[in-house]
C-alpha cells in the first residue's frame, strides 16, 4: 500500500483503533513506538498494551535525562506489561563530542544524542507510533494521525486529544503519573534543556526555552538515512 492509499484508508482512525490496525495489519512485524517515558507516555504506552504488549518500543536514553524518568520507565514497562522495551543510548564517539554540547549547540547536540542513535534503532522499521499532539502546539498544531516521510510512516494516534482526554485516560485506567508532573514539568525532556511550564503557558513551552528550538528532530528523521553509515 503507497503512504497515499494507507493516509485514505486509515486517515480517520485514532487512539486504540489506529493502533490495532497499523500493528496487526498494515504494518504487522514492522512498525515500534518512540517514547520518551514523558509527562503523557503513559497514556499512549497503555493503548499499545492493551492492542499488544509485545509491540517494541523504543526508549532513547540520551544519557542527560532526568533520574526520575529513568526511574518512572521501569515503572510504567511493569505496570502496563510491555515486553519489549528497547533502550538506545548515542555511540560512545557521539556522547564524547556531544558532552556539554547543550550548552552551546542545542541543534548539533541534539543530532549526536537523539537523531543518530534512534536512526539506527529504527533501522528495519517501516513505521513509528509517537505520542505527538495538536495540542502541543507550535510544529504541531497542524499534525495528522498518519504522516509518512521520506516514505516511513509516522503514527500519532493522540493527534487529535486534548489535555482533558489525557487527564481522563489517567484516571481512568489507573496510570501512574511522572514525578516531575507535580513540581510543573509538562513536557519532560533532556534535564538542561526542560523546565517547569508557568501558569498560561503552552504544554512544551519549557523545553528549549529561550531559544527558538521546539523540537529535537526525531520526528523528521527517514528511517536509516539521517546518520552516516548507518
Ligand atoms: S534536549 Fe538538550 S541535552 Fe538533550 S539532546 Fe537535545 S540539546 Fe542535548
Amino acid at each position: 500500500m503507497s503512504g497515499i492509499d494507507i493516509i485514505k484508508a486509515y486517515g480517520h482512525l485514532g487512539g486504540k483503533d489506529l493502533i490495532a490496525v497499523m500493528t496487526r495489519q498494515v504494518f504487522a512485524g514492522r512498525i515500534a513506538v518512540t517514547s520518551s517515558f514523558g509527562a503523557e507516555s503513559a497514556v499512549l504506552l497503555d493503548l499499545v498494551a492493551q492492542v499488544d504488549p509485545s509491540v517494541p518500543v523504543i526508549f532513547l536514553d540520551t544519557g542527560e535525562l532526568f533520574d526520575e524518568t529513568l526511574e518512572y520507565r521501569y515503572r510504567l514497562e511493569r505496570q502496563l506489561g510491555l515486553t519489549d522495551v528497547r533502550v538506545v543510548r548515542p555511540s560512545s564517539e557521539d556522547l564524547s563530542e556531544a558532552e556539554d554540547l547543550w550548552r552551546t549547540d542545542h541543534d548539533r547536540c541534539c543530532y549526536l544524542r537523539k537523531v543518530l542513535p534512534l536512526a539506527r534503532a529504527t533501522e528495519g522499521f517501516a513505521a513509528l507510533i509517537d505520542g505527538r499532539k495538536q495540542a502541543h502546539g507550535f510544529e504541531r498544531q497542524d499534525l495528522s494521525s498518519i504522516q509518512v516521510v521520506g516514505g516511513v510512516a509516522k503514527i500519532s494516534p493522540l493527534a487529535n486529544w486534548g489535555e482533558d482526554e489525557v487527564q481522563k485516560a489517567f484516571k481512568a485506567r489507573g496510570l501512574p503519573v511522572h514525578p516531575l508532573v507535580e513540581q510543573g514539568y509538562r513536557s519532560i525532556g533532556c534535564w538542561p534543556c526542560t523546565r517547569p511550564t508557568l501558569p498560561g503557558e503552552s504544554a512544551r513551552a519549557g523545553r528549549w526555552a529561550g531559544s527558538a528550538k521546539t523540537e529535537c528532530g526525531i520526528h523528521t528523521l527517514v528511517l536509516g538515512q539521517d546518520g552516516a553509515g548507518i
